[in-house]
């Protein structure tokens, strides 16, 4: 069984393979498996939906609500990459467990550790990134000498290679070991510079899909899902739609008050300039969570503006990790903490596109297999051939 996460593969990218040609297995995966379009984690970013589909819990279980979190006693922003902040199990080490064998490959090391978390690596099991591909070890990895298995060169850390990667050594363990589930996640540069009907978009889609092709050929069923879709956030002069909300708070109540947070950033942000459509403010000073949201509501582009029970119960979050006030935008705007903060210069004359909100949560669920009886039932497709869904959904009913 090899699932693999498309990082940000809106379903707009499927449709428009589908409607060009280019994705031969998939689509005959969509005919002869199944297909329909699923609900990602909110806020729809890598870490959260990563986590949510290896634990199958929503993160309110998991505890991994965004890329970033304030640590209210020290003021300090925190990564949530670390394993200890993931609670509970994952799929991946229970499998493991019970006697599978099984393969985690991530593209950026961010995710690894969590992916990782318990899978134990001195009993035949395997856990790696692309990005440190060159630097693996038996006691750290359970596998060396990657970069000679999989027969490319490092890729770097801006480049579709680097997703490809992830893919051709899936493969090359496949045939070699025999692994009994993988697990493999992508990263989203390509989604973040390229919208679906752009030849660099088509490239890598092709690549993938013959990816696919041979995973099935040796055997596997493989199953198809994104941590988050990618929408277009820019003007029809290309400059980005962006409510800098710090500055929008810190003209309202003075600097200090309040602290914007931007849950999707990384250390690796020049195709997105750290801007999505998800912010979490803390209320650090005197203004109240009320007097943020009345501040904030009706600010043009703002999708939805809500206090910290209100998101967590409309988005199964936990309550310790979330902020006074969650703010989302609409499909074609997003937002940033202070204009200041923010480099842009890394999108380089491309329009910015980029995720977060709920209108990004949307993803492809594609199965190489039919679903037994059960499982039908559960997604509701008895009539409709489940592609026909998948059509329905992007279209409209
Ligand atoms: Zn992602």
């Amino acid at each position: 069984m090899v699932v693999v996460c498309i990082d940000g593969g809106d379903p707009a990218y499927i449709r428009q393979g589908l409607r060009d040609g280019f994705i031969p297995n998939i689509e005959r995966f969509m005919k002869q498996g199944f297909s329909a379009i699923a609900d990602g984690t909110v806020p729809s970013f890598t870490c959260p939906n990563n986590m949510s589909i290896i634990t199958g819990t929503p993160a309110s279980r998991h505890g991994i609500s965004g890329n970033f979190y304030l640590d209210v006693r020290t003021g300090e922003a925190v990564v949530m990459t670390g394993p200890e902040l993931l609670r509970g199990d994952t799929i991946l080490s229970q499998f493991a467990d019970a006697g599978a064998k099984v393969v985690s490959i991530t593209a950026k090391d961010k995710l690894r550790k969590q992916l990782g978390k318990n899978l134990d690596v001195s009993k035949g099991n395997i856990s790696f990134s692309s990005e440190c591909a060159g630097r693996c070890t038996l006691k750290e990895n359970g596998i060396e000498n990657v970069l000679e298995l999989v027969g490319m060169a490092q890729p770097g850390m801006y480049s579709m290679e680097l997703s490809l990667f992830v893919l051709e050594a899936g493969i090359k363990l496949l045939e070699r070991d025999r692994p009994d589930l993988l697990y493999l996640s992508l990263t989203d540069y390509v989604q973040h510079k390229h919208a679906p009907e752009e030849p660099e978009a088509r490239r890598f889609y092709l690549a993938i899909d013959r990816c696919f092709g041979r995973l099935e050929k040796l055997g596997a069923v493989v199953a198809l899902t994104a941590d988050h879709g990618m929408n277009d956030k820019s003007d029809a002069a290309g400059k980005p739609n962006v409510i800098w909300l710090q500055d929008v708070l810190d003209a309202r109540f003075g600097k200090g008050d309040t602290r914007v947070i931007c849950p999707i950033t990384d250390a690796f942000v020049a195709h997105h300039g750290a801007l999505g459509g998800f912010v979490r403010v803390w209320c650090t000073g005197k203004a109240t969570p009320r007097q943020v949201i009345e501040t904030i509501h009706g600010i043009s582009g703002i999708e939805s503006v809500m206090d910290k029970a209100g998101a967590c119960r409309a988005f199964e979050l936990p309550p310790d990790r979330e902020a006074d006030v969650v703010v989302i935008s609409a499909a074609h705007v997003c937002i940033g903490a202070s204009e200041a903060a923010h480099d842009l210069s890394g999108l380089a004359g491309h329009r910015l596109r980029t995720h977060g909100g709920v209108a990004e949560a949307k993803v492809p669920f594609i199965l190489s297999e039919p679903l037994n009886d059960e499982y039908k039932l559960k997604a509701g497709v008895s009539t409709l051939k489940s592609y026909q869904v998948f059509e329905y959904a992007l279209n409209g009913w």
